[in-house]
Formats: C-alpha cells, sequence, structure tokens
C-alpha cells in the first residue's frame, strides 16, 4: 500500500487531489452528455445550469458520489454520476446500494 508523506495509509481512490472548480464544471458537463440529460437514480430531466439565479426549473443536476468520500470514495470520473437536487438529498449519507434498493422497492418517493 501506498503512503503518504506523513506515514498514514493512503485511502483508495482514483485519485487524491481535489478537483477545482473548472474541472468539476467540464464534469458536469461530460456527465450530462453521457447521461442524456436524465438523473442517475430516476432518470427526470435535469437543468445544467451553475448559477442559482438561473436555476428556473428547480431541479438541477448535482454532482453525486457514488462511494461516499468519507468511504473513501474519490472525487475522480469514475467515482460521481450527476442526479437530481431531489435524489441528492434523500440520499443523504445512504450508500448508493441502499438508496436504489430503497427506490427500486418503492420504498422511496
Ligand atoms: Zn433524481
Amino acid at each position: 500500500m501506498t503512503r503518504t508523506l506523513s506515514g498514514r495509509p493512503k485511502r483508495p481512490g482514483p485519485e487524491a487531489p481535489e478537483m477545482g472548480k473548472a474541472q468539476r464544471r467540464h464534469l458536469r458537463w461530460l456527465l450530462f452528455g453521457q447521461q442524456e440529460g436524465c438523473c442517475f437514480y430516476c432518470g427526470q430531466m435535469m437543468s445544467l445550469s451553475f448559477a442559482r439565479r438561473d436555476n428556473i426549473w428547480g431541479n438541477s443536476a448535482t454532482l453525486e458520489h457514488l462511494q461516499r468520500k468519507a468511504d473513501g470514495g474519490g472525487s475522480g470520473k469514475a467515482n460521481v454520476v450527476l442526479a437530481c437536487k431531489d435524489c441528492n438529498q434523500r440520499r443523504g449519507n445512504r450508500p448508493v446500494e441502499v438508496y436504489r434498493a430503497l427506490r427500486r422497492d418503492g420504498r422511496m418517493t
């Protein structure tokens, strides 16, 4: 296992450094295209506006970490999807499998 300079074990993640604002923005565009503007969880169309005041459709796309950072998930492309604000909020701190299962079973509206 690779170790950081401080000697602590490095968390398993695709890449360690946090993304800058421009990179996050680019990633959102990229994912938005890949997902054809649909939420990863519920499939509803999202808006991709960056300024809060432009967010007239209400359900703006948010970057969602599949594996939570707290669990060692990275912020690279492999670990993020776009989800609508609703799903992002409903998921909260649940692991992604739990949230998807709840949705599948209809226990989550
Ligand atoms: Zn959604």
